[in-house]
């Protein structure tokens, strides 16, 4: 037997709450792990909350991601003892996640724990800091260096915000931060943004083209923000798009597509593939300060997980949560 969240839906409603589950009960997989820590993901705070529909099977174990220590393996890449990370492949959606014990997975969804990093700061990266580090890979891919100007995040004082303005100020750009949250502002700045600029000076409608200012963007807003940055981006400037904050409309012109060589590259950390994950891994090894990790993060235990994914989903929490599930 081992502890869990578990997320219901019948008769009696949408619920989730802390349960002892039968082992006998966890999915098939190729690798059990005993898992050590989880987080909290903005798709956690939904699934857990019943704010979005992104359970697809009841009973859910939620938890996108996951570390832990392999316990049992039939996959040659994986042995009894490896320190094991998981991110995505829609676990915690449509497959039993990261917030309990015990997971049980396929091999190839595993990562192994990069060395430089022990199980609770992987989490405080978590699926948030490793889909930061993809939107940097895209802006790099797409050409975007320090010396082409400044790059804008929004959510900054969120997870994927706060660990894209970490990595981008250590790389050498310029960052500038939009935030709704003034007390947040100083955070944002230790992080390394040079400025930081009112979540409202996006979020309304605005003209199908600006005036020119960033070279590059991380956006996690979606809606009004997304269609603002698109407009105000300099002439063959990258927007990384991954995120729905704000709203999952994307109310703009394809001005800044046809006249300035604006691009936007969409991002999905879900079912990225595997190559694409590993390299992803090894440029937060190398990229990020871990000393930042500290101020981006915080441990709660897995009861505490439930009441904190209604702040997350509130907007209410700074950085990044990590679940230790054994407290
Ligand atoms: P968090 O909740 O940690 O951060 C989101 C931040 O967005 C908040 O802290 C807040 O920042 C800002 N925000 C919240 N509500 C609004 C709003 N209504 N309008 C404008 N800004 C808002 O979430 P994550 O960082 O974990 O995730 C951010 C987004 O990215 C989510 O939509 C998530 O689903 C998506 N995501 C997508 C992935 C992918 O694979 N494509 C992977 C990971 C995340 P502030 O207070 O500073 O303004």
């Amino acid at each position: 037997m081992f502890k869990g969240i578990l997320i219901e839906k019948d008769d009696a409603g949408y619920r989730a709450a802390i349960q002892t589950i039968d082992e006998a009960n966890l999915p098939d997989g190729e690798v059990t792990v005993r898992v050590s820590h989880s987080t909290l993901n903005y798709k956690d705070g939904l699934a857990i909350t019943g704010k979005g529909p992104v359970v697809r099977r009841f009973p859910m174990v939620p938890g996108i991601d996951l570390v832990g220590t392999v316990e049992t393996s039939v996959h040659p890449d994986f042995a009894a003892g490896d320190q094991v990370l998981l991110n995505g492949w829609g676990v915690g959606e449509g497959h039993w996640g990261g917030l309990a014990q015990k997971a049980r997975l396929k091999g190839d969804w595993l990562v192994p724990l990069p060395r430089q990093f022990s199980p609770q700061q992987a989490m405080a990266i978590g699926t948030a800091g490793y889909t930061a580090m993809l939107c940097i890979l895209a802006l790099e891919r797409h050409g975007i260096t320090p010396a082409h100007g400044e790059i804008l995040v929004s959510g900054a004082a969120g997870g994927v915000g706060s660990v894209a303005t970490a990595i981008l100020a250590k790389l050498g750009y310029a960052v500038v931060a939009i935030s709704g949250r003034s007390e947040e502002h100083d955070y944002i700045k230790r992080l390394g943004a040079s400025e930081v600029r009112p979540r409202s000076e996006f979020a309304s409608p605005g003209k199908p083209l600006a005036k020119e200012r960033w070279a590059g963007a991380v956006d996690v807003v979606g809606s009004h923000t997304l269609a603002n940055i698109c407009a105000s981006m300099k002439y063959r400037g990258v927007v990384t798009a991954c995120g729905l904050a704000g709203g999952m409309d994307f109310p703009a012109t394809v001005a800044p597509f046809i006249l300035r060589g604006v691009t936007l590259a969409g991002i999905d950390s879900v079912m990225c593939p595997r190559a694409d994950r590993l390299e992803a891994w090894r440029r937060l090894g190398a990229d990020l300060d871990i000393t930042k990790l500290d101020m981006i993060s915080s441990e709660i235990s897995l009861a505490e997980a439930i009441p904190a994914a209604t702040k997350l989903i509130n907007g209410e929490i700074r950085g990044r949560i990590i679940v230790d599930v054994n407290r």
